[in-house]
């Protein structure tokens, strides 16, 4: 049975959230405002009772000296599995892969990025600026991911079939002081006869270099186990033969990247 459920909070406007039954499977996504910059509640937080607003979480549980202008810290896709097993998308963890230690990229922005940033001080180039991140996904401990040769089914995505459920959620969003751009996106396509997301995080450093590293998960109804796709394309933009307008938008671009690294993995969820 299929029952989609649409909440608005009129008092908290800044969230809302849309979920879906599709099988065994609950899938829902929350949005939410952009996380503040500063904490707003020193009062609660510098209390003794671990209670913490989003900006002093972010603060303990991360490396990183600085955040992505843009983190939607609610922005979260869920899928959980009448089993108890559990998929989610959100940007916490995938700020946790950013590394803090970097073969830094070597760009003239580099600089410019410090200078916009003075409070950076002596922790300069120390973590990777473009928020480069392997995240693919958080996983409860009933998934088992094994190795597989099977691959992902897209003639049966080229297919035309009802949409049930979509969305496209930004986790998180830096622009390289104005030299490209760094995205944490996922979207979620619910069909009558499977379920696909895909999580894609996108780099543009201006003239230097593309990247991406994307996430695609297919679920067939009635089976027992989630395909993962996990590819990590990349190319100096200088070695692209397309105009740099093209390389702008992810869409237009990705494709013409050349591929890095592919694995395929079989999550298995309900045994
Ligand atoms: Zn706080």
């Amino acid at each position: 049975m299929i029952q989609i459920e649409d909440t608005v909070d009129s008092r908290r406007f800044e969230t809302n959230s849309n979920s879906i039954h599709f099988g065994p499977w609950h899938i829902s996504y929350n949005i939410s405002c952009i996380l503040p910059s500063v904490c707003s509640t020193k009062v609660v937080c510098e209390r003794d009772d671990d209670q913490f607003c989003q900006f002093c979480i972010y603060c303990k549980e991360l490396t990183i000296p600085h955040f992505p202008d843009m983190v939607f810290p609610k922005n979260i896709l869920t899928l959980t599995h009448k089993s108890g097993a559990s998929i989610n998308f959100n940007p916490l963890d995938a700020l946790k892969r950013v590394a803090n230690t970097v073969e830094a990229i070597e760009v003239a922005c580099a600089e410019a990025w410090q200078e916009s940033r003075p409070d950076a001080g002596k922790k300069k180039r120390t973590f990777d600026w473009t928020f480069a991140t392997d995240y693919k996904g958080t996983f409860t401990d009933n998934i088992v991911i094994q190795a597989t040769d099977e691959t992902i089914n897209y003639d049966i995505l080229k297919q035309k079939e009802q949409i049930l459920f979509y969305h496209d959620l930004t986790l998180f969003e830096d622009e390289l002081h104005d030299h490209g751009v760094s995205k944490l996106s996922v979207k979620i396509r619910v069909m009558p006869s499977c379920w696909y997301l895909l999580l894609r995080y996108f780099l543009r450093v201006d003239d230097v270099l593309v990247r991406s590293n994307e996430t695609r998960m297919f679920h067939m109804l009635n089976s027992d186990y989630v395909l993962r796709e996990y590819t990590v394309k990349e190319s100096l933009a200088k070695d692209l033969n397309i105009p740099t307008a093209q390389m702008k938008e992810a869409d237009d671009v990705i494709p013409f990247l050349p591929v890095k690294e592919k694995v395929t993995e079989k999550l298995i969820v309900n045994f």
